[in-house]
């Protein structure tokens, strides 16, 4: 069983304290939101004598039916609380701006570990989802812990859309966890009516993306969505951001990205990728994320430019020295 001795030292902290806040990354997905609603549901069945909060400071609009978090705790909450910080990889990206007030803090994440915090690290970039490291959790404390329908609705959630419906990072153990998930009992098809339908009017958004999508010289698929398309289409920034993943699907474009022009005038990429690797990329931009799926904040024309260039180069380098790819 891997990283024993630190899931050990974690459910130790959790007995010890009588507070415990549990937050995510901001513009949270569902492996954010899922991971966090699972692991506060399954402590307060567990522990009814704790005082446990989910405190973040903002929601999700597409994945409104997991419902709302409890509100932040005041300033006092804080001293002699232990914080759970879930699938965030820097303290800068916490939904939670008040991190630094608790007496001591746990990270759990599935990205690279390249900016350590906490006093207890469980860190695993190889897992599909954090979701999955906390059904992990649930399972290998099954007589400590409570996974009650609720909690394991909201892990499997995460885990689905995290691994893109399990086609992303799923090992034997994804299964396995996954199985104990689903023998709690959770209604799949509503939770998969729920993720995959669209309205009318996003079929009419996807068809002006693809009518607009551009490609470069070596097949970087990529669009940009400034504010008049956003206008146009009445898009919030989290539709907006939506826009990469119809782009998914195209062969020979290895990489493919969406820029989401933001008010404060910056640009947001979005990057994914199959088979070659682009968290570099990201990374020389002040982004970072995982093998095939990054992001970074750019600037400007200029900017955007250069990371098109960047991202076709390395595309193309890939090409020249791979076979197989589709
Ligand atoms: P996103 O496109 O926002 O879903 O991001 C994909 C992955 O890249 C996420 O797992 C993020 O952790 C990571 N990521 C996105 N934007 C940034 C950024 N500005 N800095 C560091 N990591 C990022």
């Amino acid at each position: 069983m891997k990283n024993k001795k630190i899931t050990d030292a974690i459910l130790s902290k959790i007995k010890e304290y009588g507070k415990i806040i549990i937050s995510r990354h901001l513009r949270p997905d569902g492996d954010a939101l899922g991971s966090a609603k699972g692991l506060a549901e399954a402590l307060k069945a567990t522990f009814p004598e704790k005082q446990i909060v989910l405190a973040s400071e903002d929601g999700s609009e597409n994945l409104a039916f997991l419902g709302k978090d409890d509100g932040q705790p005041d300033d006092g909450f804080y001293s002699g609380a232990l914080l759970i910080c879930l699938d965030c990889g820097t303290p800068e990206r916490l939904s939670n701006k008040k991190y630094g007030l608790a007496k001591e803090i746990i990270k759990i994440d599935h990205h690279p570990n390249i900016r350590p915090y906490g006093d207890i690290m469980w860190v695993e970039p190889e897992r599909s989802s954090v979701c999955e490291m906390i059904a992990d959790f649930c399972m290998r404390y099954k007589s400590q812990i409570v996974t009650t329908p609720k909690a394991a609705g909201f892990l499997y959630t995460g885990l689905v859309t995290d691994s893109g419906r399990f086609k992303y990072s799923v090992s034997g153990d994804t299964m396995r966890i996954a199985g104990f998930l689903l023998d709690k009992g959770i209604d799949t098809e509503l939770l998969f009516a729920r993720l995959n339908l669209d309205d009318y009017s996003w079929l009419k958004y996807k068809s002006f993306v693809y009518k607009n999508m551009k490609m470069t010289e070596h097949g970087v698929a990529y669009i940009r969505i400034t504010k008049a398309t956003r206008e146009k289409f009445a898009l919030t920034q989290e539709q907006a951001s939506e826009t990469v993943y119809m782009m998914e699907s195209i062969k020979g474009c290895l990489i493919w990205l969406a820029l989401i022009d933001y008010e404060d005038g910056t640009t947001r990429v979005r990057l994914r990728s199959r088979f070659v690797h682009i968290n570099g990329v990201a990374e020389k931009y002040g982004g970072g994320g995982h093998e095939c799926a990054s992001g970074a904040t750019l600037r400007g024309a200029k900017q955007i430019k250069a990371f098109l260039a960047d991202c076709d180069s390395l595309l193309a380098e890939y090409k020249s020295d791979h076979e197989g790819w589709i």
